[in-house]
């Protein structure tokens, strides 16, 4: 089978026009990107983020046109923001979790002013991942350091709504975006650039692109720790992410029932693939609190987190159990570490932030964390 030249695909992308101006996307500078491989075939257009869905019929053009090249097996286009985000995705789609392929650790760019980025997991969804992710920044917060909220879960954000944020981020430099701000805590999330309303379709490496933007052309100023509140579940985008950002550590978050059902662990084994180290496990709705009585109830059969973390020789960090106030509070906007500090379940939250703090700035912060014994 004939290969398939870089020359051929931007000769066919040339017979695509820009619906505005008529010229055509190679010549305006649009492409970016560009990869081929055995007659797969990868590209960036790079638009304004906020046209995304003005341009999803470009799109597909610019697909069905190189489509069309004898040998091409598979096109894949995406919209991007930004020429270094596009160029740093040639990475994830030459040789990415797409593809199936091992996954190495990749170099990692740091990210300039933020000392520890860590990343709060779940292997599936509604385990209250964002609502640990919250709680414990405000807890890093209340013990001193400074801290940031990148909200990575591109398709159901929930930062803006529990951090009680609304409006959008400017940018007085027309580059970079301010990070938002509540509770002396930075925050950014997509929910801040995309009405809650608009349908969001992402395709893979469309969202690396969109977090790698969110991480890199955001004005964090400096940070000691970063809390990267991740999407739920272990597919290519989590993977991606495990891959692409220097994380210091992950923390998984698991209910009692969830980590008998191994959903936990495959985030674990995630991590592990990558070599990212896990700090530690967080049971959440560990146990009933009777919001009247005060009265302990283990609906789920409480303890279960703490028996696997050793099992798998991972730190059990605490417990937090099922309580209104908590779910009160997060759903409100006014999370109880920060509108309650003194109340048991904030001193927990307290408490787990700062053996997460002790690890990353202790003896074996980083990459090299001792303790870490996987199977
Ligand atoms: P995830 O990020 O895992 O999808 P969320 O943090 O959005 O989960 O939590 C799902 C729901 O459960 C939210 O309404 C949240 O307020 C509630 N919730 C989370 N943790 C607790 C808890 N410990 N006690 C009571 N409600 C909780």
């Amino acid at each position: 089978m004939a290969s398939v030249s870089e020359e051929q695909v931007l000769n066919a992308l040339k017979s695509v026009s820009h619906p505005d101006t008529d010229q055509d996307i190679v010549s305006m500078g649009m492409v970016s990107g560009l990869v081929v491989k055995d007659g797969n075939v990868g590209f960036s257009l790079e638009i304004d983020p906020r046209q995304a869905q003005a341009f999803e019929p470009l799109r597909q053009e610019a697909e069905e046109a190189v489509d069309g090249i004898p040998g091409v097996l598979s096109v894949t286009a995406v919209l991007t923001a930004h020429k270094q985000a596009s160029q740093q995705q040639a990475g994830p789609q030459q040789g990415g979790p797409q593809q199936g392929g091992p996954q190495q650790a990749r170099t990692k760019q740091e990210v300039p002013g933020i000392k520890h980025i860590v990343a709060v997991a779940s292997g599936k969804g509604g385990v209250g991942k964002s609502t640990v992710a919250t709680n414990l920044a405000l807890a890093l917060k209340a013990s001193g350091r400074t801290v940031g909220i990148l909200d990575a879960d591109i398709y159901g954000p929930s930062q803006p709504r529990m951090m009680g944020i609304t409006g959008r981020p400017e940018s007085p430099d027309g580059e970079r975006l301010e990070a938002m701000e509540n509770f002396g805590v930075k925050v950014m999330s997509m929910g801040f650039l995309v009405p809650e309303d608009t349908p969001m379709i992402w395709r893979g490496p469309m969202v690396m692109s969109a977090l790698q933007q969110l991480m890199r052309d955001v004005n964090w100023g400096e940070l000691d720790v970063m809390i990267v509140d991740m999407p739920p579940g272990t597919g290519d985008a989590q993977l991606s992410m495990a891959q692409d950002v220097p994380l210091a550590g992950a923390v998984i978050v698991s209910t009692p029932q969830d980590i008998a059902l191994l959903d936990a662990r495959k985030g674990l084994n995630m991590f592990r693939k990558v070599e990212v180290p896990v700090l530690g496990i967080v049971e959440n709705m560990s146990y009933f609190a009777c919001p009247h009585c005060g009265e302990r109830t283990d609906i789920f059969g409480h303890g279960g987190a703490r028996e696997e973390a050793d099992r798998l020789g991972v730190d059990f960090l605490g417990e937090i159990p099922l309580h209104l106030s908590i779910r009160e509070t997060s759903d409100g906007g006014n999370p109880i570490v920060a509108s309650d500090p003194d109340n048991a379940h904030s001193q927990a939250f307290r408490a787990i932030g700062d053996r997460i703090w002790d690890k990353l700035s202790g003896a074996g912060a980083g990459r090299a964390m001792p303790n870490i014994v996987m199977q």
